[in-house]
């Protein structure tokens, strides 16, 4: 993506002393671990690397030492974190190859050209501390053999959910049953293998090398199988039998920890600078009055559907907050051209964005609904405020996502890719004003009180958290 590639910055290594940690954080759990530190290896995009870095900050507060191996591509700000030790990687991308534009592509070179770097810088870390394990994501998927050889245990850090996990082991059978070459009306049959999921459902990419896909796949579902446990940010209450699933698939402990978001704020780990001129706007406005608009860091959409957008919010008569990040229409890195006459007809009730600080407007009384493409982060984060959702989903994960937001916790409604502003206008009368949309932020309210009760002493995610850290400890 276009403005993320732009933000690609590296900071020098850091390594902060022992002696200023503050003592007050460590537990009394902690009496024989003292000082042992683990290396986490965060994926430079925005919904991998923040959940990443959340992971950390969780750990820290359990008396762990934190080292940070990362790219240069997308590298995260050490200043944010004062306490932990950073390590650049040379990614050897140039800056043509960090294009979004084909993930798959992108995620394999990530693999193939930091394999030798990252075992010389994790031998490094781990000649200068003792270090316990190493968490990467699911996706650093060349990093198993490298903790092998180095005798070192690997945990990985896997930042969807476990439904679209499942969906991902089950891709090259899919491809032999037709699914990923299904179209029309047989995109809405059922999945039996996965229920509530459809065809249109299963995860994809677009890629210019579909070779690459089922073989990351199954390198990813591999090396996991290989790993010493795989953790989610997801909540029992959740995805319970979604985790059963995955525990029995994998055979490995499975630890759902999350919402990381109720236990650490994301906004530090942002890569573009939020714009915080839509906050003093909220807080002008009625409580449950607006709809925020954001697609997240990767999505593109042509500028067809951006105007179809653009036509549906301004004729739904409802206030809104609109992210319309650099890049969001294919093409264009720069300034998005609105419709004209768009601006006169919206300009009382609307504000735009390129980049808003996402996790404090989905908190702000003001906000009635998010309309989203359903990344795991967003929906967390709209779960985690009671905010009920419209999905517009993309790819990878996000059909997964978005059926389970509609048809299981049913706090949401799904627009397709060809909604016109007529469909656009009524789905967000939907959300906004009618009943339908009452009962679903009901439902909501619900989700987001079983949130915050998971992560509280004794609830099934605080435990998870207890039973990690002492797995940890056992190696
Ligand atoms: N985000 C943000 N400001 C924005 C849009 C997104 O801070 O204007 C954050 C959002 O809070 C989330 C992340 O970017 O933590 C996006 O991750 P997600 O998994 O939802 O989607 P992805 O970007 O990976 O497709």
């Amino acid at each position: 993506m276009q403005a993320l590639k732009e933000r690609r910055h590296l900071y020098p290594d850091r390594f902060v002393p022992a002696h200023n940690l503050q003592q007050s954080r460590l537990p009394v759990l902690q009496q024989n671990m003292a000082r042992r530190r683990l290396v986490l290896f965060p994926l430079p995009l925005q919904g991998h690397q923040t959940p990443m870095l959340q992971l950390a900050t969780i750990l820290y507060s359990k008396g762990f030492e934190i080292s940070i191996i990362h790219t240069y591509f997308n590298s995260p700000n050490p200043a944010n974190y004062p306490h932990f030790a950073f390590h650049s990687l040379p990614d050897n991308l140039t800056e043509s190859e960090t294009s979004t534009e084909d993930l798959t592509l992108l995620l394999h070179k990530l693999n193939r050209n930091c394999a030798a770097p990252f075992r010389d810088r994790l031998a490094r870390v781990m000649e200068d501390a003792s270090v316990a394990c190493l968490i990467t994501d699911v996706i650093w998927y060349f990093t198993q053999a490298v903790a092998d050889t180095l005798d070192l245990s690997r945990i990985v850090l896997r930042t969807n959910n476990p439904s679209s996990f499942m969906a991902f082991t089950y891709l090259p059978q899919f491809r032999d049953k037709g699914y990923l070459s299904a179209q029309g009306t047989q995109l809405e049959e059922p999945v039996p293998e996965l229920p509530p999921l459809k065809v249109k459902d299963i995860p994809r990419n677009y890629t210019r090398h579909p070779e690459l896909n089922d073989a990351m796949a199954n390198m990813l579902m591999e090396t996991s199988k290989a790993s010493k446990g795989l953790i989610f940010n997801t909540l029992q209450e959740l995805e319970g039998s979604s985790l059963s699933l995955v525990r029995q698939h994998f055979n490995i402990p499975v630890f759902a920890i999350g919402p990381f978001q109720k236990q650490v704020k994301a906004s530090s780990s942002s890569l573009l600078a939020e714009d915080q001129s839509c906050i003093p706007w909220l807080n002008s406005l009625p409580p449950k009055s607006v709809l925020y608009v954001s697609f997240g860091s990767i999505a593109a959409i042509d500028q067809t559907q951006f105007n179809e957008i653009a036509w549906g919010l301004a004729l739904s008569i409802q206030s809104f907050l609109w992210v319309i990040r650099p890049g969001l229409v294919r093409g264009l890195d720069g300034s998005v051209p609105l419709p004209d006459g768009f601006i006169e007809m919206v300009m009382d009730r609307s504000r735009i964005v390129e980049w808003a600080p996402q996790e404090e407007v989905l908190g702000h009384p003001a906000i009635c609904g998010f309309w989203t493409h359903c990344g795991w982060n967003s929906v967390l984060e709209s779960i985690c405020q009671g905010v009920p959702m419209i999905c517009l989903p993309f790819f990878g994960d996000q059909m997964n996502n978005a059926r389970y937001v509609t048809d299981v916790w049913r706090v949401g409604l799904r627009f397709e890719h060809d909604s016109n502003r007529q469909d656009i206008e009524k789905g967000i009368r939907r959300l906004m004003v009618e009943t339908e949309g009452k009962e679903m932020r009901k439902r909501a309210i619900i989700l987001k009180d079983q949130a915050s009760l998971c992560v509280a002493k004794g609830g099934s995610s605080y435990q998870a958290l207890e039973s990690l850290v002492a797995h940890i400890l056992s190696f």
